[in-house]
């Protein structure tokens, strides 16, 4: 079955160490250690690439780090530090979907529209690399298992694939201990039935493999076969996507306001599209001149995702909530999110829906030339004719 959308594993690479040869010149280029002091019992949280090549991990007492890499700098850690650096690299991916199970400090998963993943993987790692300068390492297929292990290969400071039609080719030669749920006990006791490498594992009678791994058996074995329903455990705090504008001068005419909200309109429609999800509710934000602002919302019998119904919904909200104006600030944001995109070039709406085929197409455009080529006759008023 084909998969509804593609699935994307964001990993930072040696997280905090990178933060701290990001601060400090001084330490790049170097084995550095993030942890605990080796007089006490420390332990290695993070290393550095650099100090990896001497075979220092994670978890390992620092005592011992430093015998195998005597000369690693080892820094105490500054927990606040890396939260503020991880809160920006989630401002970046939120930039592409709403849709993100945060599963640790340097850890995420994205759900993005089928088709959409290896080219939002490619945004995210270019944005985090040029804005951030930190290393990330993206992994992109049809579910979470196989963009974990793709994401694994690409290590470090890449983008790589590993699709459901490469699991005989790629995952199959692999060894056990690449599936979750494999830990060193159970590789000891398949290796003892000659249990190997995930091609083993995919073909071993489910009985036996029970025995072995008691509950998880039937997941494993559907993992070595590179099928994963898990879903992504989104977090439960509303959701939404918004565009938003102060503008540089109070805007006094009706009609320029409702061009500024068309662009809006689009901006979120376009994003909502590209994740590949509807929505229920749309919400207006207006600032008055008087800096009063109000937020005013409308919810839909049915999801929507196209420009033209998000900006219908605004437009009413604005005729409804506008006041006499001027206004300093707009803004439009939808919630309230399904599943499912509702159209898509390949699978056409009826021939006789023109906004849905008009939408496909700006959206392939956008996608290819940048959201300046794509407007609707309604500009932003402070782009004149002569602009173009
Ligand atoms: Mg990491």
């Amino acid at each position: 079955m084909k998969n509804k959308r593609d699935i994307l594993l964001c990993d930072l690479d040696a997280f905090f160490a990178s933060v701290e040869q990001l601060d400090n010149s001084a330490l790049r280029g170097k084995p550095v250690l993030v942890g605990g002091s080796p007089e006490g019992r420390g332990v290695v949280s993070t290393c550095s690439y650099e100090a990896r090549k001497f075979g220092v991990r994670s978890a390992m007492p620092m005592k011992k780090a430093l015998v195998l890499c005597p000369e690693a700098i080892v820094v105490g850690g500054r927990m606040s530090r890396y939260k503020e650096a991880a809160q920006q690299v989630r401002k970046i991916f939120e930039r592409f979907t709403p849709d993100i199970e945060i599963v640790s400090i340097d850890e995420a998963y994205l759900a993005v529209k089928a088709g959409a993943g290896c080219k939002t993987g490619l945004a995210i790692h270019g944005a985090v690399r040029d804005e951030l300068n930190l290393p990330i390492s993206v992994g992109v297929s049809a579910n979470k298992l196989l963009a974990k292990i793709a994401c694994e290969l690409a290590k470090p400071n890449d983008v790589g694939t590993l699709w459901p039609e490469e699991v005989e080719t790629k995952l199959w030669p692999m060894s056990i201990r690449t599936l979750p749920g494999i830990g060193p006990v159970a590789e000891q006791k398949l290796n003892r039935c000659g249990i190997k490498k995930v091609k083993d594992l995919a073909f071993s009678p489910p009985e036996s493999l029970a025995r072995i791994l008691g509950s998880s058996a039937g997941a494993v074995r559907g993992y070595a076969r590179g099928m994963d329903n898990r879903p992504l455990e989104l977090e439960h705090e509303a959701k939404s996507i918004s565009e938003e504008a102060t503008f540089p001068e109070d805007i006094y005419d009706r009609e320029d306001m409702l061009a500024v909200l068309m662009e809006q309109a689009a901006g979120v429609g376009y994003r909502l599209r590209s994740a590949g999800i509807t929505a229920r509710t749309v919400t207006l934000k207006l600032r008055f001149k008087d800096f009063k602002t109000i937020t005013r919302s409308k919810s839909m019998p049915e999801t929507i995702s196209g420009d033209s119904e998000i900006y219908l919904a605004t437009k009413k909200l604005f005729g409804a909530h506008c006041g006499s104006g001027p206004w300093r600030l707009a803004g439009v944001q939808v919630s309230g999110f399904e599943e499912g995109s509702q159209m898509s070039l390949l699978k056409p709406a009826p021939a006789d829906d023109k906004e849905h085929i008009l939408t496909a197409t700006r959206d392939v455009l956008r996608e290819k030339y940048g959201s300046e080529v794509v407007f609707q006759g309604k500009r932003l008023p402070k782009k004149k004719k002569e602009d173009f």
